[in-house]
């Protein structure tokens, strides 16, 4: 656009309103011009549109801010809903999936909401009339602003960049496919060769093997089967494994000398492998995502939108938290002590021993047998929300509301949750339930979803501006998760004197030990899956066999750089083995991160009322994350907490 043209446009403005109106005319009518394309009108539309849209009484402001608050909850919230009930099919164990189930979850009536809204032009009123923030703003004056200002600079951010609704619909596809893979990725443990686990067992790709080598601790033969585990794992992340033992029961699988052998007596064969289907969907994700590249100038790759645009935490800044966890002194003093506590030389999957855990001691199938009794059906476990959340601590009222606002569903995958994006609409809880009711692992899973239902249902239905919807971003929502998880045993009425901890300080230290010991865990495959980014954006025409090579290569570096010093064990790649890396495009950071936040909450909340201030947490909305710590929890993001709190824990238990 001719800046002359934009001059004028200016003075005219300013005559109209006045000299006082002269630095928000410039800045709006800049703002709106970056954004204005061809196809948008000639200068004389543009001039025209900016006179009669450009608003400098405050009443007249507020209404339009109020109107545009009210309408996109209406647009993103029925289109959330539609999304979610066209894609039922494919992930609620409701019936046989047919072909059609992927089709209609691959569509995104989302998709095109910010496309119209520009094309309609409600976009430039907002680019017109609100300022845009930069990410320095936001975490700098960002302490200052009233809460108006926090739903403002939300409203109009939305319309800092322009992404053509094909390109997000790409995006919405690959990312679907690559989910579907995963979901559906299963292993049928009772056909892995000397393992001796039940005929039956079917286990879900990490999930499902990973909670099972955490369950096999303190059991007979365990470290056979979760050698054998770990080495099913490490043949998925190689894509050594043969590509017919993936969903398919028929054959037995020899894990080590990677032969299988069929029903009909023949005997032990090699059999083709699966040939890098896994970095195929990565590959597809990274190529549907850097087709946005161009559309964010000031966030030109998906990690520069991953940190500084979404998580709203610079890259370097979250590498840094992460980093100060791996190279802890701590890290080394808690694994020597879990050398300690099993009597043998660590291995590279100790990394995920629960044994600091109250739930190390109890019989996980006595547990199953509870819960399947307790919860036949997705209903049953509905039914009790209400007690499952008086027994958290929220009272009885705001239980009743909670439990109005959330439906449970049968989930086909391991379970999620899916927030409203409207008041009135409800959060969905999506849980696995077998035939013989939920099992324990589901329920330990159900109620971490929980927590994040119960964030959204607050964050949305009870917020003050729904342009604040949410939290800061998804390490928050995971905090709230992992702050239910913690007590789900407690939930089935089994922590109490389930622990040969002596007394409740020592409870308390192992505790800290379990909470640093999963942050340790996870910040390694969050640095591996930073890297494999730099590394696609480095290497974009890699085939997926060179994918593959690079993972191995990276996780193999991490490996070695953080934990073989740990642990003593070199060249693991077991940290490649999460399915999130592969459909969920760097979502992996926002664990460790929601590791330390949650840390920081349970701390605020020693002595307070969970329910109590969990809604008010919530309430605070989508502020940015050192903002929203400080309001939250009087303090910034740190690990330090968990690092000095850590250390205490040892001093403790070494008395
Ligand atoms: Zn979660």
């Amino acid at each position: 656009m001719d800046a002359k043209i934009l001059l004028r446009v200016e003075r005219e403005l300013v005559a109209q309103h006045g000299e006082s109106q002269r630095d928000r005319a410039r800045l709006g009518l800049r703002q709106l011009a970056a954004r204005w394309r061809a196809e948008d009108g000639d200068e004389r539309d543009l001039a025209a549109f900016v006179t009669k849209n450009f608003l400098s009484d405050a009443r007249a402001l507020e209404e339009t801010a109020r109107r545009l608050e009210y309408a996109l909850e209406m647009l993103d919230g029925h289109a959330s809903e539609v999304a979610r009930e066209i894609g039922r099919f494919q992930v609620l164990d409701e019936g046989p999936s047919r072909p059609i189930d992927g089709l209609l979850a691959a569509l995104s009536p989302a998709a095109h909401i910010n496309d119209d809204l520009f094309q309609g032009r409600v976009a430039f009123v907002a680019l017109l009339n609100f300022p845009l923030s930069t990410l320095e703003q936001r975490l700098g004056a960002g302490r200052g602003w009233t809460r108006e200002q926090w739903a403002l600079a939300r409203l109009v951010e939305r319309f800092e960049h322009r992404l053509p609704a094909a390109v997000q619909q790409e995006i919405d596809r690959v990312s679907s496919a690559a989910e579907a893979y995963v979901d559906g990725y299963n292993i049928y443990c009772g056909r892995l060769a000397g393992a001796g686990f039940p005929q039956k067992l079917k286990l879900i790709s990490h999930w499902g093997l990973r909670d099972e080598i955490r369950g096999q601790y303190g059991r007979r033969g365990a470290l056979r089967r979760q050698q054998i585990l770990a080495r099913v794992m490490e043949r998925i992340v190689r894509q050594e494994l043969p590509a017919e033992v993936v969903n398919d029961s028929r054959l037995e699988w020899d894990v080590e000398k990677n032969l299988v052998r069929g029903p009909s007596g023949d005997g032990w064969r090699a059999a083709p492998r699966e040939k890098d289907v896994r970095y195929h969907h990565l590959l597809s994700v990274f190529r549907a995502l850097r087709k946005a590249d161009p559309h964010f100038p000031g966030y030109p790759t998906h990690m520069d939108r991953a940190f500084a645009r979404q998580r709203e935490i610079p890259e370097a800044r979250v590498r840094e938290l992460l980093e100060s966890v791996l190279t802890s002194s701590a890290a080394r003093r808690v694994a020597g002590l879990v050398r300690q506590r099993l009597k043998r030389p660590l291995q590279a999957f100790d990394l995920w021993y629960p044994g600091f855990r109250p739930s190390a001691e109890l019989d996980e199938r006595a547990l199953d047998a509870l819960t399947r009794e307790r919860y036949p059906t997705a209903q049953a476990f509905h039914a009790d929300l209400p007690r499952l959340l008086g027994e958290l601590g929220f009272a009885a009222d705001t239980a009743r509301y909670l439990g109005e606002h959330i439906v449970v569903d049968p989930a086909r995958g391991a379970g999620h949750a899916y927030g409203a994006k409207r008041r009135d609409d409800k959060a969905h809880l999506r849980t696995r339930v077998s035939a013989q009711g939920m099992e324990y692992k589901g329920f330990n899973i159900a109620v971490h979803e929980l927590g994040h239902n119960v964030e959204q249902v607050f964050s949305m239905s009870r917020i003050d501006h729904t342009l604040l919807e949410g939290v800061p971003n998804t390490g928050f929502t995971e905090a709230f998760a992992f702050l239910f998880q913690a007590h789900d045993l407690e939930l089935l009425g089994q922590a109490a004197g389930s622990e040969q901890a002596e007394s409740s300080d020592e409870r308390a230290a192992l505790r800290t030990l379990d909470r640093f010991w999963s942050t340790f865990e996870i910040a390694g495959v969050a640095i591996l899956d930073m890297e494999i980014w730099h590394w696609m954006y480095a290497h974009p025409d890699a085939t997926p066999a060179q994918l593959r090579q690079a993972t191995v290569e990276l996780a193999g570096r991490v490996w070695n750089r953080y934990y073989a010093p740990v642990l003593g064990v070199r060249d693991s790649v077991l940290p490649a083995i999460y399915s999130h890396i592969v459909a969920y495009g760097l979502y992996t950071p926002d664990y460790p991160l929601g590791y330390l936040i949650t840390f920081q909450i349970e701390q605020h909340l020693k002595g307070r009322s969970l329910g109590v201030e969990m809604e008010r947490m919530c309430r605070l909305g989508r502020l940015a994350p050192d903002v929203w710590m400080e309001q939250a929890v009087g303090k910034p993001l740190s690990s330090e907490p968990l690092l000095a709190a850590t250390s205490a824990a040892l001093d403790r238990l070494a008395r």
